[in-house]
């Protein structure tokens, strides 16, 4: 947009125009033109382009005229925060005339979690400046959570990984995919196509997903395609397929607003879904009937918003469900008009709920009985009862039968199919259903069809033009790495996702990792633990820079845009998985598949492909295009040709997707997991979310901000717990797979007898293999789910012989050199700390004198040697504007409530995430 002649302006001062709406400041030094926004967010005012411009630090800036900050005018950084940023526009000179480019606004999805919120990002130059809530989507209706409100705040390229590398070498595509086609051909040829694997992820797009699994079971012919999500949602599917018949959940967001009862089990839907959460705490706020049960073995912020709260025994919900099923019986809430017409099986659960009497289901769970009928009354008189359920439920060797268990309750009463009813499971990342919609899994097929359906898999070869798909389920997740540790599995190809952090007993995947003879990791962030293992590393375009579609956890498929173009090499995943098909399939020694094909031109056209593999099944989205998407906004499944909408809600006509018509109900038998305590072990540890990190934080990691609230590796433990060491030291966490050592909390959110270490903490951030150097590998019979919520350990203090702080401004390099030492130290825990300027801090502990060569290391690094240790500062409740717990309780000490301190501190009035933690901080 033209916006004034280069006359106009004067040299090293600058102008403001309005460019497409925006204020925008225009800066001429010497004979370049720069333009940045004009809006100084520190003091609000639209000033900035009265600022001086010069040099500072090497970096040519505006000095904001208001307050002291500086921002750069090539990158919009500011100097002094880096957690701000000002939009920098594309700005050229034509025959003495400025042009400045106006800034974009993409609509997109948040690539966090199974919410699935819409985001509007701002990108001006090549660079997201800005996001917000989508106000039109329906997951959200304008809300982002802390991790989505920072999701431009992870985009430094930086980062990034940004070219192909073949044995740490840089290396062009061709000749890195050229490689990787030859290894995979010989592999192929030596052992088999079941000697090569692909281990995926659950924040791929659905049309990245469809490609992986065309290209490993149509071309190649292997099921050995397995994906993150196996460690996520498959008890949740197992589950819904045993009782409902179909991977389908029932529910919509909605049913949060229509609901009277909403039991929540195993989850802290607070830190992991906090939009939903909102959601619910919005639809209490109008209603006051709305009651909360929460089951879950600590008192989460979750748990302490409810009304009533079940502190179970870590993995005894299956006891706890079947004798709440023997209450309903005895006291004659059953739905028997429901039961009667739309379920069978009923009579086989007798002898289940004759043995589960209340007082063994109340000595097995640790709770009063009376807590438990209270729960199954409160239940029973429901209008309308709804479930939520993740985590809690689905990471156990008996996963599966926990999902029925609790689904046996709705099918019971019959709280199912109708508005504020049915269970809910909440998808764990955000496009865990899309990648079953397509059958990314070892046992599944496009389409929600089954691998052990002949008839299913004939219908798929024929999709794909190919004689056949294998019949043979693939390895799942534990079994693939389990397999490669032996020799069977040859080649591995990881994309998106960190299995080197993320799976259990995580020791053994990276000796595994060791062993293969090829590692293909696709990766978009150049830290992930895993990139470590490769032999070959593909760059990948990660969020704000591709195109496709995702589904959130109520079924909605949303598009996915591109803001911006990836940085250096990285290309989209299906690309870079097309482009590897299509040289694979020159020369391919298996039976040739002159049918199939790679030769995809869009996203779109892959998504075309894969609505048709669902035409006729449940989740029918043939009615669906980009098109519909882009005028009509996010939809829900089932979508099929002429409709004229989805469908909000599932088995309204009480007819099930089982050959009866009717649901199942399951007898579910309560099995103890898999590694019980003893007396070596003697404590059980549950793993869990923080609020404010996601997964093996490759991205959230890279945000001061969001280390705020919860900074460091921490074992949350009961008062009672504390033998032989206090609040805050160190200690040994060990279990039979390996320890690390970390920091003790004292927290009454704990039982007695339990730890809680979160689930992000990986050697990235500190010493040692992470929280997954502690969980076990045992998984359950039909969803093939690891327990990771679950283990046996030991907790012993450290004795530290000598123990260091080191503080140094952050720069993109500095946490990235640091890491690299964390393994020389039995303590060591790297963080970011918020503030004016970044800072990284690293905080080590020996248990001897560290070697001097390797203080001087550190010393080069942070410029300056070790400071005598001193605890981290006070934990931020709010990240948004920083207020700090001790700030808030000091605001209730002088007589402040929930609205005096969102006036006074401004906490909570924002995103929002912080207002379950801030009640639970109010006086009761
Ligand atoms: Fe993203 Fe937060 Fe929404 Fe989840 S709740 S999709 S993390 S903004």
């Amino acid at each position: 947009m033209r916006v004034c002649d280069l006359d106009q302006i004067l040299t090293n001062a600058g102008v403001c125009a309005l460019v497409d709406g925006e204020q925008v400041a225009i800066f001429r030094v010497d004979d370049k033109v720069y333009a940045v926004g004009n809006r100084d967010p520190f003091s609000k005012a639209n000033v900035l382009s009265r600022g001086i411009v010069g040099e500072v630090k090497g970096e040519l800036v505006v000095a904001s005229p208001i307050y002291k900050q500086h921002f750069s005018l090539t990158t919009g950084r500011c100097l002094e925060d880096a957690t701000v940023r000002i939009p920098v526009y594309a700005v050229r000179v034509e025959e003495g005339v400025v042009h400045v480019q106006p800034a974009k606004h993409v609509k997109t999805t948040c690539c966090f979690c199974g919410v699935g919120c819409g985001v509007i990002a701002t990108s001006s130059n090549n660079a997201i400046t800005a996001v917000k809530g989508d106000p039109a989507h329906p997951a959200n209706f304008g809300r982002l959570c802390t991790k989505g409100a920072a999701l431009h705040l992870s985009t430094d390229p930086a980062a990034r990984l940004l070219y192909p590398e073949v044995n740490g070498e840089r290396a062009s595509w061709d000749q890195a995919l050229e490689f990787t086609a030859s290894r995979f051909r010989e592999i192929i040829a030596a052992h088999g196509p079941d000697a090569v694997a692909f281990y995926i992820s659950g924040q791929l797009l659905t049309e990245d997903y469809y490609v992986f699994n065309k290209l490993a079971k149509g071309l190649i012919g292997t099921n050995n395609v397995d994906t993150n999500s196996r460690l996520c949602m498959s008890s949740a599917v197992a589950g819904y397929k045993m009782s409902l018949g179909a991977d389908a959940p029932p529910c919509a967001y909605e049913d949060i607003d229509a609901a009277d009862l909403i039991l929540i089990a195993g989850s802290n839907t607070a830190f992991a879904h906090p939009v939903l959460f909102q959601r619910l705490e919005s639809a209490r706020a109008r209603n006051p009937d709305l009651k909360v049960i929460v089951i879950d073995p600590r008192a989460t912020v979750t748990a302490r918003a409810a009304d009533l709260h079940l502190a179970i025994a870590p993995g005894t919900d299956i006891a706890l469900f079947n004798a709440m099923l023997g209450v309903l019986q005895r006291e004659k809430l059953l739905d028997q008009v429901f039961i009667g017409e739309h379920t069978e099986n009923l009579p086989s659960l007798q002898p289940l709920l004759d043995y589960w009497t209340l007082e063994r289901a109340a000595e097995v769970c640790g709770l009063p009985a009376s807590q438990i009928v209270l729960a199954a009354r409160m239940f029973g008189a429901a209008t309308a009862a709804l479930s939520l359920y993740c985590q809690g439920l689905n990471q156990s060797t008996s996963g599966t039968h926990k999902n029925a268990a609790l689904i046996n309750l709705h099918l019971a009463t019959g709280q199912i199919g109708k508005p504020g009813t049915g269970p809910f499971s909440l998808t764990g990342q955000p496009n865990a259903m899309g990648g079953r919609e397509v059958g990314g899994m070892a046992n599944l097929l496009s389409g929600h069809r089954d691998l052990s359906s002949a008839a299913d898999r004939a219908e798929v070869a024929a999709l794909w033009g190919v004689p056949s798909v294998p019949a043979l389920p693939g390895k799942t997740a534990v079994e693939m790495f389990e397999a490669i540790g032996r020799g069977e599995i040859k080649a591995v190809w990881i994309a998106c996702t960190n299995p080197a952090q993320s799976m259990p007993d995580v020791s053994a995947v990276r000796k595994a990792l060791e062993r293969a003879e090829l590692v293909v990791v696709q990766e978009a962030f150049r830290d992930a633990e895993t990139c470590a293992y490769a032999d070959v590393l593909l760059p990948a375009a990660s969020w704000g820079e591709k195109e496709g579609t995702v589904t959130n956890s109520e079924r909605r498929v949303s598009r996915v845009r591109a803001a911006v173009t990836p940085p250096g090499e990285a290309r989209a995943d299906w690309e870079i998985a097309a482009d590897f098909a299509r040289r694979l399939s020159a020369d391919l020694v298996i039976p040739a598949k002159a049918g199939i094909h790679f030769s995809y031109a869009s996203p779109e056209e892959i998504f075309n492909e894969h609505r048709e593999t669902t035409r006729g099944r449940d989740l029918d989205i043939t009615g669906l295009s980009y098109a519909l998407l882009e005028r009509d906004g996010p939809q829900q499944w089932p979508y099929p040709a002429g409709a004229t909408a989805g469908r909000t809600r599932l088995y309204a006509d009480g007819i099930f997707p089982t050959p009866s018509g009717r649901a199942r109900f399951v007898a579910t038998e309560y099995t103890p997991p898999a590694e019980a305590p003893d007396a070596d072990y003697p404590i059980r540890l549950t793993t869990g979310r923080l609020r404010d990190q996601w997964h093996s934080m490759t991205r959230t990691g890279l945000v001061a901000r969001l280390f705020s609230h919860s900074p460091e590796p921490e074992v949350l433990l009961h008062k009672d717990s504390f033998q032989g060491f206090e609040d805050g030291s160190l200690v040994r966490v060990s279990s039979r797979r390996g320890s690390i050592v970390l920091k003790a909390r004292a927290s009454d959110d704990m039982r007695p007898g339990d730890a809680f270490v979160a689930m992000h903490w990986g050697s990235r951030f500190m010493a040692g293999a992470g929280t997954n150097a502690l969980t076990v590998r045992a998984f359950d019979p039909h969803s093939k789910q690891p327990e990771l919520k679950h283990a046996a350990v030991r907790i012993e203090p450290f004795a530290a012989k000598w123990r260091g702080i080191l503080t140094a401004a952050a720069t993109s390099e500095l946490p990235r050199e640091a890491s690299g030492l964390l393994a020389r130290f039995d303590h060591a825990a790297l963080s970011l700390v918020d503030g004016a300027e970044s800072q990284v801090r690293f905080e080590l502990a020996s248990s001897m004198d560290p070697d001097p060569k390797l203080l001087a290391a550190l010393e080069d690094l942070f410029g300056s040697p070790p400071a005598p240790f001193i605890s981290a500062s006070d934990r931020a409740v709010c990240v948004c504007f920083r207020v700090s717990e001790s700030a808030v309780r000091s605001s209730l000490a002088n007589g402040a409530n929930l609205a005096t301190l969102q006036r006074d501190l401004r906490c909570g009035t924002n995103c929002g995430s912080c207002v379950p933690e801030l009640r639970r901080l109010l006086p009761t």
